[in-house]
């Protein structure tokens, strides 16, 4: 069995950059009429902007989304080229460094509207955004009746709109009736504001069929390997291979117990692995006696509650187990959905959890 290699640490995190490039070009080829582009907020869904960032732009997206200002900058340094957009809008007087910086704000509100066409007349001239329409989410954005209503107002033109957004609330329901009503919301919109394009779709609205797609895709989550099907079998390609080393292997007899709390005890006697990663690595505890990892292909539970440092695994089934060995957390088809289940959570905040303690490696390729 291949040790880890890296003493130093307890856990190695490989993301494989090929694996988003192809999950780019795969989404992409989901609507042929339409752009990619891809959201790249909370640094690359944890997998680390300033990889993943060009290996987008090489696999040809020139667009990209972040929450944040702080997110754009980074972003900026890295792609002197792309259209980048701020998902969050424009905060009051940051309007200067986002132009400075040739970033594009999605506006979320009419007072930010308003800010930005006005900040354009000043300079005396245009600079581009997107207009942020609310089909449900009541979370940003104008709503569908000031949208209709700002339509063929030159404070459109003023305000350099490029784009109209919107944002499905439940797009991995796939038969949620709320999908179809904000399709129909969002085509009268593109309607009332014919010559400027629209994105709709996020990861799992580019699998709602045609009418979801629009003209420029907005995933973020398939990119780095989450499932953006759920009611179907992942059609994406791993992009995470976590692995934890195995500091210690033994024995327990009926009775004894294991972790904080002694909240396992063991029926039968029992053969543990101690793995040298625990919740301060990003591994969530709420995965405490829920979670599994594989050794050597075996599915072996995670006994106990997580400590901070360190996970226990119940190895009695996996004979490879040995000190100096190694666990998959995430890999060999247990992904990212699944841990996300196993703590009561989604595979987004695993990915946006992943921590900086492992050492990270980017492979582009089959050697993940
Ligand atoms: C995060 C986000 C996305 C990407 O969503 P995924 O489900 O990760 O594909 C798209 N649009 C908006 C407005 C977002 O906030």
């Amino acid at each position: 069995m291949d040790a880890i290699h890296e003493p130093t640490h307890g856990a190695r995190l490989t993301i494989d950059l090929a694996a988003v490039a192809e999950n780019w070009r795969r989404l992409a080829a989901e609507a042929p009429g339409g752009r990619c582009a891809a959201v790249v907020k909370a640094d690359g869904y944890g997998c680390g902007l300033a990889h993943v960032a060009p290996a987008l732009w090489s696999a040809g997206c020139r667009t990209f989304f972040v929450a944040h200002l702080s997110e754009a900058l980074a972003a900026r340094a890295i792609l002197p080229d792309a259209v980048i957009y701020i998902l969050n809008g424009l905060l009051p007087g940051l309007g200067p460094t986002l132009i400075a910086h040739d970033l594009r704000p999605v506006l979320g509100g009419q007072d930010e509207l308003a800010e930005w066409a006005h900040l354009s007349d000043t300079a005396g001239q245009r600079h581009p955004a997107a207009l942020h329409v609310d089909t449900g989410m009541n979370r940003l954005g104008v709503s569908v009746a000031e949208a209709l209503a700002l339509a063929g107002d030159p404070i459109v033109e003023r305000a350099g709109i490029a784009l109209l957004m919107t944002h499905l609330v439940s797009a991995e329901l796939s038969g949620d009736p709320v999908n179809a009503r904000q399709m129909a919301d969002f085509a009268r919109i593109r309607s009332a504001y014919p010559g400027i394009p629209g994105s709709f779709a996020n990861s799992s609205g580019i699998f709602l069929g045609p009418d979801a797609h629009h003209d420029l895709l907005r995933p973020g989550y398939a990119l780095f390997g989450g499932n953006p099907t759920p009611w179907k079998p992942n059609p994406m390609r791993p992009v995470l291979r976590l692995e934890a080393e195995i500091a210690q292997v033994r024995e327990v007899a009926a009775g004894e117990t294991c972790g904080y709390n002694g909240r396992w005890r063991a029926a039968e006697p029992r053969r543990l692995a101690t793995l040298s990663m625990g919740y301060a690595d990003g591994y969530p505890r709420a995965a405490s006696g829920r979670g599994a990892a594989l050794v050597g292909g075996v599915r072996c539970p995670i006994l106990g509650l997580i400590s901070m440092d360190l996970i226990i695994l119940d190895v009695t089934d996996a004979p490879e187990a040995a000190r100096g060995g190694r666990a998959t957390l995430i890999g060999d088809g247990l992904d990212v959905d699944t841990v996300g289940r196993a703590a009561g959570t989604i595979g987004y905040e695993i990915l946006t959890g992943l921590g900086s303690r492992y050492v990270r490696h980017y492979v582009t390729g089959h050697d993940a």
